[in-house]
């Protein structure tokens, strides 16, 4: 799966202030003089403002909004300010990754997730594009009773222009239950109550073997072992961990029952629950980009204090990471990309009986999705492959112009062989090898 940060700023959007950017600028300028960078040299200078970090660009001041995509299914989790550059990502018809997904077609469909309905989990909402183009349709799931009214009541005529009811996609509501267990595709997603005014909830996404957490909006009131327990028990082994970082730890203790948490909390808790990766969220409107960079550091230096190697990340506007896991075991996954006309669709895990119906399916949904002829499988991830799995490679030929293997692990190849099918198809050592040859048809 892919997480992207589209907002991550709490309360309230928060534009990066002219005089930062003019000190961003005095910064870089003196930097660049003292390392004596040739500024007539683009790519120098483009080496020079890569390692600039937050320097050289801001965390960005959108509140907060997350996508994950699944295979071919799109989750959004909030709609803060965030949500509008989403849209306008999703609306650019020059873009590949935004055809494919077809919302500037009218033809796109997502799953919109709402962690609670305090505004800056919902004002971007009314200026997401795709709402408003017809065709479009998003599922939209909450926990809270209230989750269609507050949004339409944000649309009412005295502070927007636009009804609710004037939206022109398609719109379904579906109200979970606390801990309900959803499967949307190849991801199973499930949730838990959060400490926060009103109540806001935690979503837990497994999918490609990996596991992020969206904890946003969550006071940790207690510390003690047992009333952290259910917390670490839903984040736990999580490969990312979005964590309410708001506050510092001083306030975290002052501010009682104002519902935010602060980064050395969310480090205890990210290593108490066994966490890879700790992304600091929802930053206050006020913490400048240094500031962050420093709760950073110091966050990392308490972490080492207690020997634990959890990567600390600032939550940043565009932001993302791939999260797969190996399968060594007996799941069968399937992730897909399609450039320039080829499918690519990596397997992975058991291929057996139990795996063939959804590379069946998988199959046919991506050559009707992408329009093209020619797939390749990379079977370096297939752990171990039976005649059923055999067979459907074997039948796949017949849907499929061209059908390359590639990267097959010596076990699995000789399996291929012991059935006597190894001329049946077209097996190179890598995607370059295999690119070069279907160019041929
Ligand atoms: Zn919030
Ligand atoms: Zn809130």
């Amino acid at each position: 799966m892919l997480l992207k940060v589209w907002g991550a700023r709490g309360s309230i959007p928060a534009p990066l202030k002219p005089e930062l950017v003019t000190q961003k600028i005095i910064k870089a300028l003196t930097w660049a003089g003292q390392q004596k960078i040739d500024l007539s040299n683009m790519s120098a200078v483009k080496a020079f403002v890569d390692q600039l970090s937050f320097d050289g660009a801001t965390v960005g001041g959108n509140t907060t909004c997350i996508t994950i995509e699944c295979g071919s299914d799109l989750l959004i989790f909030d709609a803060g300010s965030g949500i509008r550059e989403l849209g306008d990502h999703l609306m650019n018809a020059r873009d590949e990754h935004a055809q494919r997904l077809g919302f500037c077609r009218g033809k796109g469909h997502a799953h919109l997730f709402f962690t609670h309905t305090h505004w800056d989990h919902i004002q971007g909402l009314p200026f997401f594009t795709p709402l408003h183009v017809p065709g479009n349709s998003f599922d939209i799931y909450h926990i809270h009773d209230h989750v269609p009214q507050t949004l339409a009541k944000q649309m009412e005529a005295n502070v927007f222009p636009l009804r609710f009811d004037q939206i022109r996609a398609k719109l379904n509501f579906h109200q979970l239950k606390e801990g309900q267990l959803l499967k949307i595709g190849e991801a199973m997603i499930s949730n838990t109550e959060l400490k926060h005014p009103g109540k806001a909830y935690a979503f837990r996404i497994e999918a490609d073997n990996a596991i992020a957490i969206i904890a946003t909006d969550a006071e940790y009131r207690s510390l003690d072992n047992l009333d952290t327990l259910k917390y670490r028990n839903f984040y736990a082994n999580a490969d990312v961990l979005i964590f309410d970082a708001m506050f510092s730890v001083r306030e975290s203790f002052v501010k009682q029952d104002w519902g935010h948490s602060s980064a050395l909390i969310g480090a205890d808790i990210a290593a108490e629950s066994n966490a890879k990766r700790l992304v600091l969220f929802h930053h206050d409107p006020s913490t400048t980009d240094s500031e962050l960079m420093q709760i950073k550091q110091e966050t990392e230096e308490y972490l080492q204090s207690q020997r634990h190697s959890i990567d600390v990340v600032v939550g940043q506007e565009g932001w993302e990471i791939e999260l797969k896991n190996p399968t060594l075991k007996t799941d069968f996954h399937i992730t897909e990309r399609a450039k320039n006309g080829v499918i690519f669709l990596t397997l992975s895990g058991k291929f057996g009986g139990q795996a063939t119906d959804r590379f069946r399916k998988h199959l046919a949904r991506s050559l009707q999705t992408h329009q093209v002829n020619k797939v390749v499988l990379k079977m370096n991830e297939v752990s171990e492959i039976q005649m059923a799995g055999i067979q459907a490679l074997v039948d796949a030929r017949s849907d499929v112009m061209s059908l390359a293997l590639i990267e097959l692990p010596e076990n699995i190849y000789r399996v291929i062989e012991l059935s006597a099918t190894t001329d049946f198809f077209a097996i190179y050592k890598d995607e370059q090898a295999a690119l070069a040859a279907l160019k041929s048809y």
